[in-house]
């Protein structure tokens, strides 16, 4: 890091105004409906402020207490992904001219301003990391991503509250941000200890109202650190399992998950790494034209393994040894690391609290080689 500076919590504000002053529009975490969400943020009193979240599979409770913090909480059911991978979005448009000829044309949103986001944690770091490589870096870079990722100005957190579905310590991501970000927060009770990971963080350090970080501060977070890292009970084995996994196609415990799984999607929709899409026409009803969307799609619905007249994973167990041995395994070959950088929310979302960590355990067994 290049420097690091204190800001009192009274003065947290000053850091949207800059943001919102230098021409970013501010995402930040709020709290809605029990849970966590990034939205548009213009003010402090927005911020979740004494929020603790009880995570559990299947299960999120919000409690809101005195405690005199903001980031107190893990993750919400989402955060980058849908910022620069939109659930939909118009990849082209065809329109008929007077004269019934079709003309097409790349769509031409423009975003009006560059997105700063606040509050990001170190698994989101670590999956937008992945993200650009399927986006950015492969043979053909996706402009509509590119457009948005251009832009973004991060604003990190280090998690001092780990929900009980984190793992991002056994994948290797968290809880400390290591990399990826132009500021990083570690959040005590009187303010913040901030440190500039680029050249555009240092730059907004210079504008805030920070005081000198003192020695018993530097303390209070390393021990914070710590304890987030031992509070971490659930972990995923290391490695390429894709060996592993495929060497137990037939293992009964794909059936049993199977037996409880909805094929309902969450788990993929929730995950920030997944990126599978599908595309599809919309016609204007009055005939003159259509917009062709691009849409998130996932593993577990059917229509996506249709290959030339044939589902090729007809059944939920094919689908989530699918997504398992994909996300475990495979993404070791494309992307050079695994799929699953630890953040729990599949787990949490799922609606039957299909856990990916109990699963991964029950097929290997008592170990892989
Ligand atoms: S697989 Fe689950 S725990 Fe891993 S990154 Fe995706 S949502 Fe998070
Ligand atoms: S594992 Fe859970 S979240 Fe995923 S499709 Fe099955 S029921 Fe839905």
């Amino acid at each position: 890091m290049d420097g690091t500076g204190f800001l009192q919590r009274e003065h947290f504000g000053e850091l949207i105004r800059i943001l919102a002053g230098r021409g970013y529009r501010v995402i930040g975490p709020q709290l809605r409906d029990g849970a966590i969400v990034y939205d548009d943020l213009s003010e402090v009193a927005q911020l979740p402020s004494g929020v603790i979240m009880d995570v559990q599979p299947a299960r999120v409770h919000a409690t809101v207490t005195q405690l005199p913090r903001y980031f107190s909480w893990a993750n919400g059911p989402q955060a980058l992904k849908p910022l620069l991978f939109r659930p939909v979005e118009t990849l082209w448009q065809a329109c008929r001219d007077d004269k019934g000829r079709l003309e097409f044309s790349a769509a031409d949103e423009q975003e009006a301003r560059p997105l700063a986001v606040i509050g990001v944690r170190a698994c989101d770091l670590a999956a937008l990391e992945l993200q650009d490589r399927h986006f950015l870096q492969g043979e053909y870079s996706d402009p509509h991503y590119a457009r948005r990722r251009e832009g973004l100005l991060l604003v990190a957190v280090n998690c001092t509250h780990p929900d009980a579905t984190c793992f991002c310590a056994s994948t290797g991501d968290g809880p400390q941000a290591r990399t990826g970000f132009d500021l990083v927060l570690d959040e005590l009770d009187t303010g913040f200890i901030i440190g500039a990971g680029s050249k555009r963080g240092t730059a907004l350090m210079e504008d805030l109202s920070l005081l000198p970080v003192r020695e018993d501060q530097l303390a209070k977070a390393a021990v914070s650190h710590q304890a987030a890292r031992e509070a971490q009970t659930r972990a995923l084995p290391p490695g390429d399992l894709y060996d592993a996994l495929a060497a137990r196609r037939e293992h009964p415990h794909w059936q049993a998950v199977a037996e409880r799984c909805l094929s309902c999607g969450n788990c993929t929709s929730v995950c920030p790494t997944c990126f599978c899409s599908h595309e599809r026409e919309q016609p204007r009803l009055d005939g003159s034209g259509s917009v062709h969307l691009r849409e998130w799609d996932s593993c577990f619905s059917e229509g996506h393994s249709y290959i030339t007249g044939l589902v090729i994973r007809a059944e939920p167990r094919h689908r989530y040894r699918q997504w398992l041995t994909h996300k475990l395994g495979a993404w070791h070959r494309q992307y050079g690391r695994s799929g699953c950088v630890g953040c729990g929310r599949c787990i949490a979302w799922c609606p039957v609290g299909i856990d990916l960590c109990e699963e991964t355990a029950a097929v290997l067994g008592g170990g892989h080689d």
